[in-house]
């Protein structure tokens, strides 16, 4: 309902009530001028309403619903389900050119609209997490793994001819190393340092492979800031240097590091005094949105890979995992986003806390990993013998009892990922001198998540130990 429209009600309504009605409407568009203009996070989160009106209206700017169109070409954003035509709020053409998945799409200003905001909304809710000196960001609809794997591809022809490897501080996460050989590249594992309990980057062997194999030969180094306890962080600053000094790549898995300040301080610190060419990060971990996207960030210092890897993508682009983090920013505001951000800091140190009682009560401790702002692990010392069940059946009961996302890690599994033999898979580590489990303190954790986990946590170990006696074991 525009002005004109508003005056022709006055004409059916009284004129008064309709006064009112056209306020009211006017309140929201008014929100929508906010952002439009600003292109920045709202100063207050929008409600459901605000967010759809926006939403639906902007999508009737793309060509597959306008009242007249005639769409003779194979790609006219046809859906033939009317449940899926509404998912997506008849948003059907996706994002981006053959040549430019940042571009813009001709039959869909509405798309392109969404897609630029939410690409804005993202940085400036980088920013305010604390990434300070954004050069450059894009959101893409590719998780982290495949967003890394773009990355490494748009980086490789920037790079010496022949460069062909990626020196790789090891994580045990699958996804990451699988990124680096689907990229055709080769992946140089590198072991990380045991200091008291926390796994460090090596930096003194990460720079002698680097001299050993040639700087021209090598694309870049990929790190990981945000990783299970009780590896630390990388030492995310010092690699910065070192790539800078050698003059070669230096790639971030930043996989759920947005959602802590400390991690953010550290990328911006690297980004500032030493050589990063881009920053990954998760959609769903850091702004809890459904898995299908990642951003891909950059200083200012160097924001140039940002394009390369927009250009980079081959082809249109599904805008789901934008419209989803731009709805989810729209909804929280900046001081949603501040709020959830606080929470998560408040619930790391709840849950040490918690956790570190429980240790107590069962002979057990939390590992010191001071470097790792996210996870924390608890010893399994008092678990651990020859006696059924082994330690990883406590993970099976934690399974049952409907806890996810805490992992046992018992010592001496060996994986092949990627063509490459671990020992040690799990630990990060050959030889990790305890068997644990791991807790993260999430964006989105609760509280109750945390008495309830560990709540269950006592009943999984009086359950083991009970099971433990009965199989004739020692210990109790
Ligand atoms: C989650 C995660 C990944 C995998 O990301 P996808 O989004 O599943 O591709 C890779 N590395 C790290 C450190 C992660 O935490």
């Amino acid at each position: 309902m525009n002005a004109d429209n508003c005056a022709l009600a006055r004409g059916l309504v009284s004129p008064s009530y309709v006064a009112q009605g056209a306020e009211a409407l006017a309140k929201r568009q008014k929100l929508v001028k906010a952002v439009l203009s600003q292109r920045r996070l709202p100063q207050a989160g929008w409600d459901d309403a605000t967010i759809e009106l926006f939403i639906q209206e902007v999508a009737l700017m793309d060509s597959n619903n306008f009242v007249d169109n005639v769409g003779v070409g194979e790609r006219e954003a046809r859906v033939a389900c009317d449940l899926v035509a509404r998912r997506h709020y008849r948003l059907a053409h996706g994002i981006g050119r053959s040549g430019d998945v940042g571009a813009e799409q001709p039959k869909a200003a509405g798309s392109s609209l969404l897609a630029r905001l939410a690409n804005l909304l993202v940085a400036d809710a980088l920013t305010r997490a604390g990434l300070a000196d954004l050069g450059a960001s894009t959101v893409l609809p590719l998780a982290t793994g495949m967003a890394l794997t773009l990355t490494l591809l748009a980086l490789r022809p920037l790079r010496p001819a022949g460069a062909r490897y990626v020196l790789w501080p090891r994580i045990d996460q699958k996804t990451c190393l699988k990124a680096i050989m689907s990229a055709g590249l080769e992946a140089v594992p590198l072991a990380l340092a045991l200091v008291g309990d926390e796994l460090r980057t090596d930096l003194a062997a990460l720079e002698a492979e680097l001299r050993r194999l040639g700087p021209a030969n090598v694309v870049a180094v990929v790190i990981t800031t945000s990783c299970f306890a009780p590896r630390a962080a990388d030492d995310i600053v010092a690699v910065a240097r070192v790539c800078e000094a050698h003059d070669v790549g230096h790639v971030i898995n930043n996989a759920y590091g947005v959602q802590s300040a400390a991690l953010c301080k550290l990328v911006t610190a690297a980004w500032r005094r030493g050589r990063v060419d881009a920053v990954v990060q998760s959609t769903d971990k850091n702004f809890m949105v459904p898995v299908g996207g990642a951003v891909v960030a950059a200083g200012r210092r160097r924001p140039g890979l940002v394009a390369a890897v927009n250009k980079a993508y081959p082809g249109r682009a599904s805008m789901a995992p934008l419209l989803d983090v731009l709805m989810t920013l729209l909804h929280w505001g900046a001081p949603g986003w501040a709020a959830a951000l606080a929470a998560r800091e408040q619930l790391f140190w709840y849950a040490q806390e918690a956790l570190d009682a429980f240790a107590t009560r069962h002979g057990e401790r939390l590992l010191r990993t001071p470097g790792n702002p996210i996870s924390l692990a608890l010893t399994l010392d008092t678990l651990g013998s020859q006696v059924p069940p082994p330690v990883a059946f406590l993970g099976s009961m934690l399974f049952k009892r409907c806890v996810s996302g805490t992992r046992v890690v018992a010592r001496g599994k060996a994986a092949v990922v990627a063509g490459h033999s671990f020992v040690g898979y799990g630990a990060h580590c050959d030889a990790y001198p305890h068997d644990y489990l791991t807790f993260a303190a999430a964006l989105g954790t609760t509280r109750a998540d945390v008495d309830a986990f560990v709540r269950r946590l006592e009943q999984c170990f009086a359950e083991f130990r009970a099971r433990r006696a009965s199989a004739g074991g020692a210990e109790g």
